[in-house]
């Protein structure tokens, strides 16, 4: 059996081999955490990201999208405190002069004692067998608990060291559990230092004066600063949504996890306007509606949870992570904040302008409080992968690799294949893929064998395989291999179109969404 590593790093080879996920500029051997999307890449983000805005402006009147620029005014990020606060801690090791984030160093360690735990579990799991109770024995093993006693000292010293923000202490913690550099072994560690995570350029020419502007780290200001225009230009009554997918960058210190932790990447988020004191209600309906989201994919329910967050943002009153079982372990996908008023509040000081809303069943202004929901288009590709990526071994001793993909999102539904390249099966097979492809993206395949053929369209997720074989120029039928359980069906041409429409429409995934 591969390791979880293993497997994550043929997943990575894998997206390059398929023309999933390209290293940024590679022919110059790359840039550090940027990445590009190939062929199939680009289609099944596309199919993700419209999956997203269908789900979160169709189906709901009170939500509209908004494209709005990367570049914006630089005191955007002052208001929103990205300029002083927008901070990781950073520790370099001087022996091997690699870059670590404190937080993350220490978090590993914590890691380190759950998977201690863990394997003193499993390990009582195999002894025990069926009689096993799990929560008695996490109770009472002696070794368990010893672990989980340095696990809460340990936690509770890191959460308040980051919520003080206090450098010295989190290299002290470094120290005291004798973390080494993965690299060098060494514990020769510098102090701790902030570093924000904000990139700048500069807009105009330096003869005018040219102004220092960010890329924006986040979409969610681009919203911000258009509340009052949607909400005029819309007439739009709170409580009401405005959702917006687009780049955003990071100057991340450790960029690692291939699409996990990008420097470029992209966000789908949606800013829920509301009126204060329903904030808890409206963030527990978020939070259900999004989980509903993620689920109705059916990559597994066991793969999610949600991580409530213990250290509060200090504008927030509730926030929490939808996490997803990667080969890593479970990590963040999407987050959801209750975000105050603090936003808005924070763009009305600082430009002057009122940015309010007047409910007229109050009869009075106030400044709409906040539900956020933010997930990076990104990490959801990868958990689709990492969920999807299987190998087999098949009768006959052969293996294939397959993409369990949702065939909502496959990059290609439908591949249609003649048979032999001659006797007007090529023909035959054009005429068919001409009137699929108004509908579905299809591809067409006539080079190798038909088993090689299938194990192309099985590595890139393809639902269907269509084979035109010679019967097909007198009976009108054709043969219908399904990826997942590589049956074959003969099925007349003129149900073709339903039986694929069946499967890949989003549809019925948007229908499941709606109680
Ligand atoms: P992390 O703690 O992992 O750095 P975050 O809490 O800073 O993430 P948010 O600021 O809440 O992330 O951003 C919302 C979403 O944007 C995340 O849930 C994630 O899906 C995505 N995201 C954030 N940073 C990155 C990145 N560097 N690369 C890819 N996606 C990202």
């Amino acid at each position: 059996m591969a390791t979880q590593e293993e497997t994550f790093k043929k997943i990575v080879a894998h997206c390059k081999e398929y023309g999933f996920v390209f290293p940024s500029s590679e022919i110059y051997d790359g840039l550090g955490a940027v990445y590009d999307y190939g062929q199939n890449g680009v289609e099944m983000k596309n199919n993700i990201k419209r999956y997203w805005w269908e789900a979160m402006t169709l189906l709901h009147e009170n939500v509209v999208g908004i494209d709005a620029a990367i570049f914006m005014h630089p005191t955007t990020w002052k208001a929103s405190g990205h300029v002083d606060a927008f901070n990781d801690p950073l520790i370099d090791n001087r022996d091997s002069k690699k870059r670590y984030r404190a937080d993350v160093l220490i978090e590993d360690q914590l890691g380190k004692i759950e998977e201690k735990i863990n394997k003193e579990v499993e390990k009582a799991r195999k002894r025990f067998g069926e009689s096993f109770d799990e929560a008695m024995f996490r109770q009472t093993n002696a070794r368990v608990l010893e672990h989980q006693e340095k696990w809460n000292a340990l936690h509770e010293r890191y959460s308040k060291a980051m919520n003080a923000m206090d450098l010295d202490e989190l290299k002290q913690i470094i120290l005291d559990e004798e973390i080494v550099c993965p690299i060098s072994g060494t514990r020769n560690w510098t102090d701790v230092r902030q570093f924000n995570l904000m990139f700048s350029t500069e807009m105009g020419s330096t003869a005018d004066g040219a102004m220092k502007i960010y890329l924006r780290p986040e979409t969610a200001q681009g919203i911000f600063v258009n509340y009052l225009n949607v909400q005029k230009t819309g007439r739009m009554k709170i409580p009401f949504g405005i959702a917006q997918i687009g780049k955003a960058f990071r100057n991340e210190i450790v960029a690692r996890q291939f699409v996990f932790r990008m420097r470029e990447f992209e966000q789908m988020e949606m800013q829920f306007f509301i009126k204060p004191g329903t904030e808890l209600e409206w963030f527990e309906h978020w939070k259900q509606f999004r989980l509903r989201w993620h689920k109705a994919l059916g990559l597994g329910d066991e793969k999610y949870r949600f991580h409530d967050h213990e250290k509060l943002a200090h504008y927030a009153n509730a926030a929490t992570d939808i996490e997803f079982l990667m080969p890593f372990g479970f990590k963040e996908v999407e987050g959801i904040h209750s975000r105050t008023n603090f936003d808005l509040s924070q763009h009305a000081k600082y430009s002057g302008k009122k940015i309010e809303y007047f409910d007229p069943e109050l009869n009075q202004s106030y400044t709409p409080y906040v539900i956020e929901t933010s997930i990076g288009v990104d990490r959801m590709f990868l958990s689709v992968m990492c969920s999807a990526y299987k190998e087999e071994q098949l009768e006959g001793g052969d293996s294939r690799v397959v993409l369990s993909l949702p065939p909502v999102l496959a990059p290609v539904k439908a591949c249609v294949m003649p048979l032999v390249r001659k006797d007007g099966l090529p023909e035959k097979a054009r005429e068919i893929m001409d009137d699929l492809k108004f509908d579905f993206h299809t591809t067409y395949d006539e080079k190798d064998s038909i088993g090689k053929r299938y194990r192309r369209q099985d590595a890139i997720g393809t639902p269907f395989c269509i084979t035109v074989d010679h019967d097909t120029l007198s009976d009108n039928c054709v043969t219908v291999r399904y990826r997942d359980t590589m049956e074959q069906d003969r099925v007349p041409l003129t149900e073709l179109k339903k039986m694929i429409a069946e499967a890949v429409d989003m549809k019925p995934l948007l229908r499941s969404l709606v109680k």
